[in-house]
């Protein structure tokens, strides 16, 4: 659905701005070897993701949806060394993948993976004793339809100040034509209206075009 300028221009941006790393350009390649569907962050909004969590100063990442770690990569590139990224993906295939990804890119040791479904492991992170310490940035990209399940744990489990990003919020125009996609995009509006009325959040959302069609992001700071 992409149209041949934003591939394009895309590509040009990836090559003169963002210079994704050999890692990165492998972490693409194995996935789509391994016939993982191709719908990880382009490598602009990657870039983004680290330089947020930099910015940020974020030094515990949760992020939902891992696939073949490709915004895990960027992220923790963007984490000191003694910074945590948590992952949370419920296909083993797709979590060994990561694994490989991850220590190839020479970050491995600052990213768990943790398989099963998302909203099990962070009901039980929340419950664990030894995970006390709140999330400065929080990732969330895995099913639609847990959208705001996955806000209201990425508040629980962050603080004042912790950071949200929420992907794929535009969905090709589906947010406003929830028949297009009657799985996925109520999940979406949901987020995007708990975004917006929740006052535990502030939160602005941007739409994009390129490689992954006509899509976008929202961003959310918890309150
Ligand atoms: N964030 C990744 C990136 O940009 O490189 C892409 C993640 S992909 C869009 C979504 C991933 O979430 C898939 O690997 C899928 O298997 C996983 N997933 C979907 N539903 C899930 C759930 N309920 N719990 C955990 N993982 C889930």
């Amino acid at each position: 659905k992409a149209l041949p300028a934003w591939l394009d221009v895309e590509q040009y941006l990836s090559d003169a701005v963002v210079r994704p790393n050999a890692a990165l350009t492998h972490a693409v390649q194995s996935a789509l070897d391994a016939g993982l569907p191709p719908i990880e962050v382009a490598p602009n909004a990657g870039k983004l993701l680290k330089m947020l969590v930099q910015m940020s100063g974020a030094r515990r990442v949760l992020e939902i949806g891992t696939l073949a770690g490709f915004s895990a990569i960027w992220m923790a590139q963007g984490l000191p060394d003694d910074g945590r990224l948590l992952t949370c993906e419920y296909l083993p295939e797709h979590a060994r993948i990561a694994r490989t990804n991850l220590d190839m890119a020479g970050i491995g040791h600052k990213v768990e993976i943790r398989i099963g479904p998302a909203l099990e492991t962070l009901a039980a992170l929340a419950e664990d004793p030894g995970q006390d310490e709140p999330f400065d940035f929080v990732f969330i990209d895995a099913d639609k339809e847990n959208n705001s399940k996955y806000l209201e744990w990425a508040i629980r489990l962050g603080k004042p100040g912790t950071v949200i990003v929420l992907d794929n919020v535009i969905w090709e125009g589906a947010i406003l034509e929830t028949s297009m996609d009657d799985v996925n995009a109520p999940g979406i509006v949901d987020a995007l209206e708990m975004m917006g009325k929740d006052p535990r959040l502030d939160a602005t959302a941007i739409q994009t075009v390129g490689s992954k069609g006509w899509d976008g992001f929202a961003i959310a700071r918890v309150m």
